[in-house]
């Protein structure tokens, strides 16, 4: 896909987070890693995350490789996650997958979580919705690689 196909206002945001991943450091000092790879185009993600005793974001690492979409989504995604709890991540990343399959609930609230509603442009391309959602493989991977001591 070209992504000058996309809307501009969609370009412009994932352009402007693949030229400025944020939180693309790796972390030293972290509780849990997740990884998630698709051969498809080449994306890789790496991700590490720092938490509290209470299971909170603190600190996030993210390194992406591949299409702008998957570093573009990674680099939203660390925004998005910090400071929320294991629980909150978990209906973040759900809303997120919703809103990538056309839920217009999903979307609306979304609303207020940054950039993420700009990925609603790649639904036009079906092929790259998989894109979008590999770093939010890689929390699910780095979730579920972690003991949750506070319980849901
Ligand atoms: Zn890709």
């Amino acid at each position: 896909m070209a992504l000058e196909r996309l809307d501009d206002l969609y370009r412009d945001a994932i352009l402007e987070h693949r030229r400025n991943p944020r939180n693309a450091n790796k972390l030293e000092d972290f509780n849990t890693t997740g990884n998630a790879v698709n051969p498809f185009c080449g994306d890789e993600i790496h991700l590490q995350l720092k938490q509290d005793g209470q299971g909170r974001v603190i600190a996030v690492g993210l390194q992406g490789e591949g299409c702008s979409i998957n570093q573009a989504s990674g680099s939203m995604l660390t925004e998005a996650i910090r400071g929320k709890n294991p629980q909150e991540i978990r209906v973040l990343t759900d809303h997120v997958r919703k809103m990538m399959q056309g839920d217009p609930e999903a979307e609306s609230l979304l609303g207020s979580e940054g950039d993420l509603p700009n990925l609603v442009g790649v639904r036009e391309y079906p092929v790259r919705i998989k894109c979008a959602l590999l770093p939010w493989s890689a929390l699910d991977d780095a979730l579920s690689n972690t003991s949750e001591s506070s319980g849901n």
